[in-house]
């Protein structure tokens, strides 16, 4: 099924005739696992692309778009203020940038430590948030390690401004995906011991999406097998 890493086929078609494949081997994977297709969101990933291609996707009816660096997805959210967007941040996010990514942000993907989850705090209408796990030995590559799993959702759970929806990870770069989803499946057992609503889970990307939703993934975060390769950082 997907396509090596590294392989352009993500560029063959149009932005409409890719984002209509994708969406059919989401359901393909949904009827596999005997799961509801419509129980799985899928985010678009547009890092590095212009405004221009969201505005594109959304003409095509998608609404949930992912960014991972604040200032250009505050850029994007501003220029495409008019359009009802849901602004996912799925990036590694300083504790400084916490209050300006709330302003835009309908979902946060990367709350993986304290001081954030203090600095997010807030009075105003709640901000969906996901407790990232890290599936390495890397603390490098963001996530809270799965150890300490329970001692952070609880402190997103007694800070007000935040509603935890559940766990997000990255699957770890030379290793099958599908074992390390289901470690994941397996830690939201027990954050939905601490909190039953929370039992979300933001995974799968464009090479892995299908053994994410295998797993039970509920939200995919999925960008070059839809917007074609990423333009060149810069
Ligand atoms: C870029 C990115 C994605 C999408 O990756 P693709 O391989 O292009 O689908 C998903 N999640 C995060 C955290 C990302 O930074």
């Amino acid at each position: 099924m997907s396509t090596a890493p590294g392989t352009d086929a993500g560029d063959s078609g149009s932005l409409a005739g890719r984002l209509a494949e994708v969406t059919g081997r989401v359901a393909e994977a949904a009827r596999d696992a005997g799961r509801d297709p419509d129980a799985i969101t899928t985010i678009v990933v547009t890092k590095f692309h212009p405004a221009a291609l969201v505005a594109e996707l959304a003409e095509l009816g998608v609404l949930d778009i992912g960014e991972n660096r604040h200032q250009e997805a505050q850029a994007k959210a501003a220029e495409l203020g008019d359009l009802e967007l849901r602004w996912h941040f799925v990036g590694q996010l300083q504790s400084k940038k916490a209050r300006q990514v709330r302003a835009y942000a309908s979902a946060i993907h990367s709350v993986d430590r304290a001081a954030l989850v203090d600095a997010l705090r807030s009075d105003e209408a709640s901000v969906d948030c996901f407790v990232q796990v890290n599936l390495t030995e890397d603390p490098g590559r963001g996530g809270v390690a799965p150890e300490a799993l329970e001692s952070l959702a609880e402190h997103v759970l007694e800070t007000a401004g935040l509603r935890l929806r559940g766990l997000m990870a990255v699957a770890p770069l030379g290793e099958p995906a599908r074992p390390a989803f289901a470690r994941v499946r397996a830690m939201s057992e027990r954050l939905r011991r601490l909190e039953p609503t929370a039992s979300d889970l933001s995974m799968g990307m464009s090479h892995d999406f299908r053994d994410a939703i295998l797993e039970g993934a509920t939200h995919l975060r999925i960008g070059t097998a839809i917007t074609g390769n990423r333009p060149v950082a810069g």
